[in-house]
């Protein structure tokens, strides 16, 4: 999944993509309707409509249920936390010392482990959001999803 668009109102599920994933996904507002529609990338929409005029791979989630979207991508075979991107920019993640993150932040960080975007500079590292990520993959592990092929 090298180019994934993701629909207008999923901007929740283009930052779990990136970070519980690493996949850069494409998340824009103002993407337009007909480059949705015609692009080779995949594109994971909740637009039925877009969904039906679509030709190139789509993923149309029928649900709001967000537990369930990842599990989706669970069942499609994505490795949860082998790699991840920006959240907020889908740049790469590059492991720093935690010293340079304080320094940048400007208080400790109590993590073995921290990162910085290559494109917007951000810093992160393992703390509650990331114990939200996991309780967020666990629950998904534990949800039963129909998924449908069609076409
Ligand atoms: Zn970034």
């Amino acid at each position: 999944m090298d180019c994934v668009y993701v629909d207008a109102m999923l901007g929740w599920l283009a930052r779990m993509l990136r970070i519980l994933f690493g996949i850069s996904a494409v998340y824009k507002t103002e993407l337009e309707d007909s480059e949705l529609v015609t692009t080779e990338c995949l594109v994971i929409t909740r637009d039925r409509e877009l969904f039906r005029r679509r030709r190139g791979p789509t993923i149309l989630l029928a649900t709001e249920d967000h537990v369930k979207w990842i599990a989706a991508f669970l069942r499609l075979g994505l490795k949860p936390f082998e790699k991840s991107a920006c959240p907020l920019c889908g740049g790469q993640l590059l492991e720093v010392p935690c010293t340079e993150a304080e320094k940048a932040v400007g208080h400790r960080v109590l993590s073995h482990v921290c990162w910085r975007c290559s494109s917007c500079g951000r810093y992160y590292w393992v703390g509650s959001h990331w114990r939200r990520l996991l309780q967020l993959v666990q629950d998904a592990e534990k949800t039963v999803i129909q998924c449908r092929g069609i076409g």
